[in-house]
């Protein structure tokens, strides 16, 4: 099969670098894609929002089937345009990715169908968000309506803190337009898990169960970032739990979504806080998390098309290896700040020989043949190991054979994983 990857990230590479391993794939093109997808696809240089140039190359090279990375092209209706022109595609159409794009729609949808969600309210006027922050107190959560790539919510566990996330979103317009609606929601307090599924109309096949970590620095503190690192599976989430997640949350979501009328194909990946009163949802996504998926494929024993196309004709226990992955970001000093690009990347090759590594491209460029950084997150490390000490330990030793200037990456990935197994 001929089969295009849309994106430019880790997340595209990693799932790139599986579809090449499929015995049904014979070529592979990535738009635009980055030099490490280079190495095992054809890049074309057409952006992620050229919808129409999209679908018109899909169409020339007679792609078979195109998979998505990121949500802005599915937000802005890719998947419409090209099933209009009879094109295989492999994601929700823009009704759906609604979902993801505006989270005043999902959580609406939650709360009209009963699925645990904290309790927001929605606002257009920043006078009324002020005084609903003046009336509620902290902590809460404020979040820009639209998509800020990862980084629309602020965590205000006092009122200053909140305070200064509505003024920002919406009255300075930090986030563009993203931030003409903002969604105030309640704190919630737990571990935080990512839950995927592979989804078509009501039925759906759950993947493992993720744990990301958003925050730039150890212990979670510093901002948030579009993530810097994730591991699966994880140690300490009982069955009860995840049983509850399938089926209060993502059964659920794809019940409330039909009664809207969208049939919705494609990932939903959903951000979810285990609190004392069961799993709650804290966002849902429309495609594969980064570096959420790096890990993943690293974990995936099943042929990638195969659960792409048909997951359900999947056995669910042939799906994963035994055993853990983890993934690392390797990111631009100053990110999620300002940060330099440009700056010469070394050692990728020697990291590369190390067994059960994988280094996938992020922010990189090639100038003149040489490596350099070209983004925030610049490389995601990907290790797996018959242990999560293991796993943990392989992406460590690949990430200190790196190096760039003002490279910076967390020491504590997977933590809390390591700590439920040693107790
Ligand atoms: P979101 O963009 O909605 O996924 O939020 C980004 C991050 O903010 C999440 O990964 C959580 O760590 C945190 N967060 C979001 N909503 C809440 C909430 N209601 N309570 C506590 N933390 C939250």
């Amino acid at each position: 099969m001929r089969v295009l990857v849309i994106g430019s990230g880790a997340r595209e590479h990693a799932l790139l670098w599986k579809l090449a391993q499929s015995r049904r794939v014979s070529q592979l093109w990535a738009a635009p894609g980055n030099p490490g997808m280079a190495a095992l696809a054809e890049c074309v240089p057409i952006g992620l929002n050229e919808l129409e140039r999209l679908a018109d190359f899909a169409e020339q090279q007679a792609i078979e089937l195109t998979v998505v990375g990121p949500e802005a092209p599915l937000i802005a209706g890719l998947v419409d345009v090209f099933r209009a022109r009879g094109l295989p595609i492999f994601g929700p159409t823009q009704a759906g990715a609604m979902l993801e794009g505006s989270k005043a729609f999902a959580k609406e949808l939650m709360e009209t169908a009963g699925i645990p969600t904290a309790q927001h309210r929605t606002f257009r006027d920043p006078a009324a968000a002020f005084a609903y922050l003046e009336e509620h107190g902290a902590p809460v959560v404020v979040k820009a309506d639209g998509n800020a790539a990862g980084k629309g919510a602020i965590v205000a566990l006092d009122l200053e803190t909140a305070r200064t996330a509505v003024r920002q979103m919406m009255v300075e317009r930090v986030f563009g337009s993203a931030g003409e609606v903002v969604v105030i929601e309640d704190y919630l307090q737990g571990d935080e898990i990512g839950s995927t599924a592979l989804c078509n109309g009501t039925s759906f096949v759950p993947l493992v169960l993720t744990q990301d970590h958003k925050r730039a620095l150890d212990n979670d503190e510093g901002l948030n970032t579009g993530g810097m690192g994730a591991y699966a599976p994880l140690p300490f989430v009982s069955a009860e739990a995840e049983r509850a997640v399938h089926e209060r949350i993502i059964a659920a979501t794809l019940r409330a979504l039909q009664e809207h009328g969208i049939a919705f194909s494609g990932v939903l990946y959903s951000n979810i806080m285990l609190t004392e009163r069961g799993p709650m949802v804290l966002e849902h996504n429309t495609r594969f998390g980064d570096p959420e998926t790096q890990a993943m494929m690293l974990l995936l024993a099943a042929d990638l098309l195969d659960l792409l196309q048909a997951p359900e004709r999947l056995a669910s226990d042939s799906l994963w290896h035994p055993g853990y992955a983890v993934s690392l970001t390797l990111a631009s000093g100053g990110y999620p700040g300002s940060y330099r690009t440009g700056l010469p990347i070394e050692g990728l090759a020697e990291a590369g020989r190390l067994e059960q590594v994988q280094v996938f491209h992020a922010g990189t460029a090639l100038h003149d043949g040489k490596l350099v950084t070209a983004g925030g997150r610049v490389l995601s490390v990907a290790a797996y190991g018959t242990t999560l000490a293991e796993a943990v330990e392989r992406a460590y030793e690949a990430a200190r054979l790196i190096r760039f200037e003002g490279m910076h990456y967390r020491r504590d990935i997977a933590k809390r994983g390591l700590r439920a197994l040693q107790s």
